[in-house]
């Protein structure tokens, strides 16, 4: 039994075609993505020689940037589209990245304790049992490694600004991209990575001012968030 939603994974792929054009529904991920790359970067310790593996990697915005940041990057994904996307586009930009179609628990059990830094961003939203794929990423970090995860927060907040806000007042988001319900509290995943067996480091929220149309990495985690872990 699959740890995926078939209708989420429809979703992304239905929109793959535009994942690359900064100006489409992905134009969220193109913004915050160099916010997120310093980020994961500074407390890695550089990304030059790591191995990384990217989670719910979709079309490969995160993933070629790290990769472009000299790291061995693996993408894994469950939505086909997205992959084929990703795949395309390196070819164009000439970045290498390894894009496999495979679950985080399956890559976890081949592949234990493999890689430097783990990243899962704005993935765990989408799927039916988020602690499944954080032991996963527990796995397959190694022992002093890195994992980096991001989703939203749940609270009445979050409601208004990630759904009601930017799916139908500012039309960043397609309408339905976001299930609230499924939305995680910091405290939530904190434990939730305990679990898996990940020490919780740095806990960074992202904001976004829709006057400015600018986002910002700062000490606010009522909507988006970051939360950056280590294995023992
Ligand atoms: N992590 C990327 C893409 C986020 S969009 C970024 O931040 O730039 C969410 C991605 O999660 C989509 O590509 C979707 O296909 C993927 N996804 C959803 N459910 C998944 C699952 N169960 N396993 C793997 N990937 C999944």
């Amino acid at each position: 039994m699959s740890n995926s939603d078939q209708a989420e994974l429809d979703k992304f792929s239905q929109l793959a075609h535009r994942w690359w054009d900064a100006n489409s529904e992905f134009k969220a991920l193109h913004d915050i993505n160099p916010l997120r790359l310093q980020w994961i970067s500074d407390l890695a310790g550089g990304l030059q020689g790591k191995r990384v593996v990217d989670v719910g990697c979709g079309g490969g915005i995160l993933s070629e940037s790290m990769a472009r940041a000299g790291a061995q990057v693996t993408g894994i994904d469950l939505a086909e589209k997205p992959l084929k996307v990703a795949k395309l586009h390196k070819l164009e930009s000439g970045v290498e990245v390894d894009y496999r179609l495979i679950a985080a628990e399956e890559l976890a059990a081949v592949e234990p304790e493999s890689f430097d830094v783990v990243t899962c961003m704005e993935m765990l939203e989408h799927v039916p049992d988020p602690v499944s794929v954080m032991t996963a990423c527990g796995r397959m970090v190694k022992p002093g490694g890195w994992v980096f995860f991001s989703t939203l927060n749940r609270n009445p907040k979050s409601y208004l600004l990630a759904i009601v806000g930017a799916e139908y007042v500012l039309n960043m988001l397609p309408k339905g991209t976001h299930d609230w319900a499924r939305f995680i509290k910091p405290h939530e995943l904190a434990a939730y990575a305990r679990e898996a067996g990940l020490d919780s480091v740095d806990l960074m929220g992202m904001t976004y001012n829709p006057i400015t149309k600018v986002y910002r990495l700062e000490r606010n985690t009522d909507v988006n968030y970051l939360l950056a872990c280590r294995r023992a």
